[in-house]
């Protein structure tokens, strides 16, 4: 049961946002602890109400403050470096971004960490009892199946053990803080302070393979990136404009690339995983792969590009589209997107397509100095 979504960036890292679950209330301090060690509920509460196609939950974390909580699992071969890595990003993330479910983070070696320890360790917090397979990943989500317990996050030492790689782990880590963030906000209702969730929806986009409840998948991967190198940047992890300077310069490939076999490139061909994946495979009509992580690269310039062209500003980009969304959903049931969209980022979402579109075809000079990395 994992893996619903996996995707190939760079050709060697894989980002995986995945589906968990869940389990009784525990009493915690206020903490960044090192152990992840009781799950809040031991099974799927009953809702307090129901109301439409809701069911709505208001958890025991939210009123003992262990909403507040983040926690991280380190197992073998991690060092310590690691561990402060992802506690720095957990606590600084926090700060500028703000939580309203508990955080538990798993940190494993790839090749040193045992994973029966890892499993046993981390089975109580999924509600079908499977575990997942080592190897280089960076994910983190919350979804209906695990929302009691919090978010999760995992993370093996690929992303900070390599010296070249800058900062990245940072970045990664990041990022990863960010997919809790949008994913908690999709459930939450900030007049009621409660949880919904719309089980027929989740199920009718999942068979109709449509775009998800926070958005489309260059939207959420982007926002993100987007977020992940900023905030990075301004603790000096990372360096923001050499960052979008190199994914612009992939995002322009990817756009060459496909344009020699007549395959032209739109922001929205990466609205859902399956659009993403029939163009990156060789279902591509032109019978051939477009060249990976698109979504990535153009997702997070075209946040850059928004607010550089002064349709919205980092607020918008980083929490009032995510902390309206689920109202927006509720009111305009499979199109709550859209209509974030438009009220936070200044235009309708089709019409971007087409301005955004545009913008990639112009020049690399032009373009650097409308997003203003020179
Ligand atoms: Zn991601």
């Amino acid at each position: 049961m994992e893996n619903p979504l996996t995707i190939t960036i760079n050709s060697n890292l894989t980002l995986t946002a995945s589906f968990e679950k869940v389990e009784e209330p525990s009493t915690v301090a206020n903490y960044l602890g090192t152990k992840c060690k009781e799950v809040s509920y031991t099974s799927i509460p009953d809702a307090n109400y129901a109301e439409g196609d809701y069911s709505y939950y208001t958890y025991g974390w939210q009123s003992d403050g262990t909403d507040q909580n983040s926690c991280v699992n380190s197992y073998q071969g991690v060092s310590t470096e690691g561990i402060d890595l992802v506690k720095a990003v957990l606590s600084d993330a926090k700060d500028k971004l703000g939580q309203i479910v508990p955080v538990n983070t798993w940190i494993f070696h790839s090749q040193l960490s045992n994973i029966e320890t890892i499993c046993s360790d981390y089975k109580p917090f999924t509600d079908d009892f499977s575990c997942f397979d080592l190897g280089v990943i960076a994910a983190a989500t919350v979804t209906q199946y695990v929302l009691h317990n919090g978010g999760e996050f995992k993370l093996s030492e690929h992303f900070w053990r390599d010296e070249e790689q800058n900062g990245n782990g940072y970045k990664v880590a990041y990022h990863e803080y960010f997919h809790i963030h949008q994913n908690s906000h999709k459930f939450y209702f900030e007049e009621t302070q409660n949880f919904g969730i719309n089980m027929s929806q989740f199920s009718k986009v999942d068979q109709n393979k449509g775009v998800n409840l926070v958005g489309p998948v260059w939207l959420e991967e982007g926002g993100a990136e987007f977020t992940g190198v900023w905030y990075s940047s301004l603790k000096e992890w990372v360096d923001y404009k050499e960052i979008w300077t190199g994914y612009l310069d992939e995002a322009r490939s990817v756009i060459s690339d496909a344009a020699s076999r007549g395959d032209i490139v739109s922001l929205r061909d990466y609205e859902t995983r399956y659009t993403i994946e029939e163009v990156e495979s060789s279902q591509n009509p032109t019978g051939t792969p477009r060249e990976f992580a698109y979504a990535y690269s153009a997702g997070g310039l075209a946040h850059i590009y928004l607010i550089k062209t002064g349709k919205t500003n980092l607020d918008n980009v980083v929490s009032n589209y995510y902390l309206n969304i689920a109202e927006l959903e509720r009111d305009h049931v499979g199109e709550g997107y859209k209509y974030a969209f438009e009220k936070y980022f200044g235009m309708p979402i089709d019409d971007f397509y087409v301005e955004f579109d545009e913008f990639m075809l112009k020049s690399r000079e032009e373009q650097i100095s409308i997003l203003e990395l020179n």
